[in-house]
C-alpha cells in the first residue's frame, strides 16, 4: 500500500491579495514547499485540487453570506484560479478539478481532466493513507478530510499547514475531525486576511 500527499485549493484567490483570500494562505503554500523539500520520500503521491469555476450558481453572492455563497473566486481562465506561485508543483502527479457548475468543498468532489475521481485515481494507486494539506481549514480542507475518512482512507490533517477562515469554524472543524477518527497534527494558521 502507499501514501499521498492531498494539497487542496492553494490557489491565488484563496492567499493574500486574492479576491477570497484566507490570512496565512502564502504562507501555507510555502509551507507545503518547504516539506517536500525537506522531506521528499515522505509521500508515494503527490496531488492537488483546485477549485475550478465556470458558473458555480448560487455559490457566488452579490451579495455573498459567507456561509453559503462567496465572492466570485477561482474563475476558470483567471490568475485567481491559478496557483499560488510560492507552491512547488514539480511534485504534483495530478490535479482534480472541482465546482465549474455547482459548489464543491471537498477533493472527492473534483475529478482529473479524464474524469476520474479523486477515490478512484487514490484505489487505482493503492494509496490507503493520505496527508491533507492547504485552505481553508475550516471549508474545503475539512470536507475534504471528512470524505477521504469516509471513503475508509486513514487520514492525517497537517494543521499547522493549513489556515482557517475563522476561529469558531475552526473550532468546529477541529471537532468533526475528532469525531470522524482522523488525525491531526500542529494548529491551524488563524490569522486577518
Ligand atoms: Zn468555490
Amino acid at each position: 500500500m502507499s501514501n499521498a500527499l492531498v494539497i487542496v485549493d492553494v490557489q491565488n484567490d484563496f492567499c493574500e491579495g486574492g479576491s477570497l483570500a484566507v490570512g496565512g494562505g502564502a504562507s501555507v503554500a510555502a509551507g507545503v514547499s518547504r516539506l517536500l523539500t525537506t522531506e521528499p520520500d515522505r509521500w508515494d503521491h503527490v496531488v492537488a485540487t483546485k477549485d475550478y469555476h465556470i458558473d458555480p450558481g448560487a455559490h457566488f453572492g452579490d451579495p455573498p453570506d459567507f456561509v453559503d455563497s462567496w465572492p466570485a473566486h477561482c474563475v476558470v481562465g483567471t490568475p485567481g484560479s491559478e496557483f499560488h506561485p510560492d507552491l512547488a508543483t514539480e511534485r504534483i502527479e495530478v490535479i482534480f478539478h472541482k465546482g465549474e457548475h455547482a459548489a464543491a468543498y471537498s477533493g472527492f468532489e473534483g475529478h482529473t481532466d479524464q474524469g476520474e475521481c479523486l477515490a478512484d485515481w487514490l484505489r487505482r494507486h493503492d494509496v490507503d493513507q493520505v496527508e491533507i494539506v492547504g485552505l481553508a481549514t475550516d471549508f474545503c480542507v475539512r470536507a475534504t478530510a471528512l470524505d477521504a475518512a469516509e471513503e475508509g482512507f486513514r487520514t492525517t490533517v497537517r494543521l499547522d499547514l493549513t489556515a482557517a477562515i475563522g476561529p469558531e469554524t475552526a473550532d468546529e472543524a477541529l471537532r468533526a475531525f475528532s469525531d470522524a477518527g482522523i488525525t491531526t497534527q500542529g494548529t491551524p494558521v488563524i490569522r486577518a486576511a
